[in-house]
């Protein structure tokens, strides 16, 4: 076995795995290094909407897909708070679907399978234990596995290796804008379920309660509830009653599970924070969660993995052709387009997953757009495919607030607070958009604790660090 490559990638999941498969496809010599053997679950629900659906099927793993048995699904059943509406999800031209869920254990090993056929070489079993510097720069990592420790080297190392980053915490790489979460998750599979006659996605938000629901692969349906910390006393008490009750909450999810059985652990996350990370140095670069990570309330994290390596391979390509300072630019201007391009997602993922009611004036602005024949355009924030500030623009908040007022005159002083705070809100983001606010960084790599789990827990803790 060689030892000797233009790029090392550490990790083999939805960030690591593609970004492989497109460098080796334009002859980048790649090492791919995975701690784990796949398949192996990984603490992670698993949907995905129209943009990873495309990226996949440039990738060409849309039969594997769709041989593991999970839908494409076109269909959304939408509520917020007393608005509901059922309607398509939005496609582009040349989409191959609207939104998918497979389990990570599945779906892993395609991507991985992707990156063997196209020609890299994937090292399973294999955990990354440091990193080799030469002349200040990253020149390779130190690798531990079963024949002992050896060294690869390489002109260019990305930790595509997840939210505890080993190659993050070696090159002391600082967290910012980091916000903790305000509600947890759970979710658990149902066999024999009745979705309806379309495989539909179920997004339910009201009073305290948000619930989701999606066909997955093998027959299952899939059923995800976000209770708010201060349920989490009451979820450790009896986690599979309380799940139970959540779920049960939601009528049409309910009826599809009536005569449904639940199999499987339920699964769960308690705690974690999002964050964007310093994104690159001398012979490194982070891809996907090492680098970034958002609230999973509106499902983003495998197709933002994936829209972060399409837009890093050409620029590790370009890189690689010239020296090392233009090739170290290169990814410096690429985390420059990751802060852009996720920063107002990031904040509408906080906003998704956050406690409490959704604010009136914002169910107000989805109201106006349905009225409008615009929903889908609501729905394509989650695509990734329109910027929040395009649908949340001063015209329609104004117009949503006066609209809103004239409704509800005795709830005027409370309709206008909530503007404000919004409008302040916004403020604040903007500024730290421009000014991120730094945390320390972290001195030591996780390697015991990755987002790995050995098999489905009842309910797994994921720690904040
Ligand atoms: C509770 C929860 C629910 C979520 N739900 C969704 C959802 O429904 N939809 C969605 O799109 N996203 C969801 N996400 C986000 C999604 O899981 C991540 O964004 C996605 O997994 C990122 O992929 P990645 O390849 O960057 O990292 P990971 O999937 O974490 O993969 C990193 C890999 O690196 C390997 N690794 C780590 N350290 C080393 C080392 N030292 N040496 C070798 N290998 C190493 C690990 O073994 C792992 O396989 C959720 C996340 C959480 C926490």
């Amino acid at each position: 076995m060689q030892n000797r490559f233009d790029v090392i990638i550490v990790g083999a999941r939805c960030a690591g795995a593609p970004l492989a498969t497109l460098l080796a496809r334009q002859g980048v010599r790649v090492a791919v290094v995975e701690q784990a053997t796949f398949p192996r679950e990984t603490l992670s629900s698993h949907i995905f909407e129209a943009d990873a659906l495309a990226f996949l099927d440039r990738l060409g793993v849309t039969e594997r897909l769709r041989a593991t048995g999970a839908p494409f699904v076109d269909r959304t059943d939408i509520r917020i708070e007393d608005f509901e509406i059922a309607m398509p999800w939005p496609r582009a031209p040349g989409d191959t679907g609207g939104m998918m869920s497979v389990r990570r254990h599945v779906l892993d090993p395609i991507l991985a399978d992707a990156a063997v056929d196209a020609g890299a070489e994937v090292r399973m079993a294999s955990t990354v234990v440091g990193l080799s510097e030469e002349h200040g720069r990253v020149s390779g990592v130190r690798v531990s596995c079963a024949n002992g420790e050896c060294e690869l080297r390489a002109r260019l190392v990305v930790g595509a290796d997840g939210r505890r980053s080993t190659v993050a915490a070696l090159n002391r790489a600082r967290k910012y804008n980091v916000v903790a979460n305000q509600r947890a998750l759970y979710w658990g599979y149902f066999e024999g379920a009745d979705p309806g006659e379309q495989p539909s996605f179920l997004s339910h938000r009201w009073a305290d309660r948000f619930v989701l629901a999606i066909p997955t692969d093998a027959g299952l349906y899939q059923a995800l509830v976000w209770p708010e910390m201060s349920e989490l006393a009451r979820f450790d008490r009896d986690h599979e009653a309380v799940f139970a009750d959540q779920i049960q909450s939601c009528e049409p999810l309910a009826r599809a599970i009536a005569g449904a059985r639940r199999v499987g652990k339920l699964y769960g996350a308690v705690r974690w924070s999002g964050y964007f990370r310093e994104a690159s140095g001398p012979g490194w670069v982070l891809a996907g969660d090492a680098g970034h990570f958002k609230d999973p309330a509106p499902g983003r994290g495998i197709g933002d993995a994936f829209r972060q390596v399409d837009a890093l391979a050409p620029a590790i390509v370009a890189g690689l052709g010239g020296s090392d300072a233009n090739l170290d630019e290169a990814l410096v201007r690429w985390g420059h387009w990751r802060d852009r391009d996720f920063a107002e997602h990031y904040w509408l993922a906080n906003d998704l997953g956050q406690s409490g009611t959704v604010p009136a004036v914002l169910s107000e602005i989805v109201r106006r757009l349905n009225e409008q024949g615009k929903a889908g355009s609501f729905l394509d924030l989650l695509n990734h495919r329109v910027k929040p500030s395009r649908l949340l623009t001063p015209a329609r908040l104004l117009g949503a607030t006066a609209r809103l007022v004239a409704r509800e005159r005795g709830q005027r002083r409370a309709i206008l607070g909530e503007v404000a705070a919004l409008a302040s809100q916004d403020a604040r983001r903007r500024w730290l958009n421009r000014r991120p606010a730094y945390a320390a960084a972290e001195l030591s790599p996780a390697n015991g604790e990755p987002t790995e789990t050995h098999v489905a827990v009842a309910p797994e803790r994921a720690h904040q660090r």
